[in-house]
């Protein structure tokens, strides 16, 4: 298995001043880090936070892209407008566009692959409400969100990031125990076996309330590959403490 890779999601917070502190503290705190570290930005500070991360290990990252190439589709992102930006990694399908913006599992595989064809890694999200939890339908939630993804993208699916996010954990201060989040990414990972010859290459994150106090717990998990780390990654000690924790 490869490195594993802590990427925070700052979500709709941050400034020009804050960003600034922000990605100064983490990249100091870098050296001797064991994995791959990235952070996914809002799309007005691509540029601002690209200018502060030449020369340092930190890459950067987008929290949705189009499935569009491009034209008359206000609002949106292209793949090819973030890659001019110098983005490794683009977040598709988090909890909240799916919930929020109505994204079908349909869209999110179609933005994985408009992420692909420009050399951006999707960072594929997936994850149960506690309603399904509750009513036993975690398995067939995630490994149908999964199924849409590896459906539309082929062989490609090797390139791919999955992040196991469980909705009840993210933003909730509630972490799926390691016991739980390793089931499911076991689960993923035989799905994703069945579909690639190269199922080593992909890296499965867990996501929901990750930080300094439980991120080695979860590390140490063998089918998690890493981490997507919402609220911590705005506390540079905090998000240094989960990337030490990583291997
Ligand atoms: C997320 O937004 O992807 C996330 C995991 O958030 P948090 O760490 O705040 O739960």
């Amino acid at each position: 298995m490869s490195r594993q890779l802590i990427a925070g999601n700052w979500k709709m917070n941050g400034s020009l001043a804050a960003n600034d502190t922000l990605v100064r503290a983490v990249a100091a705190g870098l050296a001797g880090a064991r994995c791959d570290v990235a952070v996914c930005v809002p799309s007005p500070y691509l540029a601002q936070v690209q200018g502060l991360l030449s020369g340092n290990s930190l890459a950067l990252g987008a929290q949705d892209v189009s499935l569009h190439e491009q034209g008359a589709y206000t609002g949106e992102v292209s793949a090819a407008m973030l890659k001019e930006f110098g983005v490794r990694y683009a977040i598709v399908g988090h909890s909240e566009r799916r919930q929020y913006h109505g994204e079908t599992d349909a869209a999110v595989a179609d933005k994985a692959k408009a992420a692909l064809a420009h050399g951006i890694t999707p960072i594929v999200c997936v994850g149960e409400t506690l309603a399904d939890r509750e009513a036993g339908r975690t398995a067939d939630v995630v490994k149908r969100q999964m199924a849409a993804v590896i459906h539309t993208n082929g062989h490609c699916i090797s390139e791919i990031v999955v992040a196991y996010e469980p909705v009840w954990a993210i933003g909730t201060g509630r972490t799926a125990t390691p016991e739980q989040a390793q089931e499911v990414h076991a689960l993923l990972r035989t799905q994703l076996h069945a579909a690639t010859q190269h199922v080593e290459r992909i890296r499965i994150l867990y996501g929901g309330s990750m930080n300094a106090a439980n991120a080695a717990a979860l590390l140490a998990q063998p089918d998690i590959d890493g981490g997507l780390i919402g609220g911590a990654s705005l506390k540079p000690a905090d998000f240094l403490q989960i990337v030490a924790a990583a291997r």
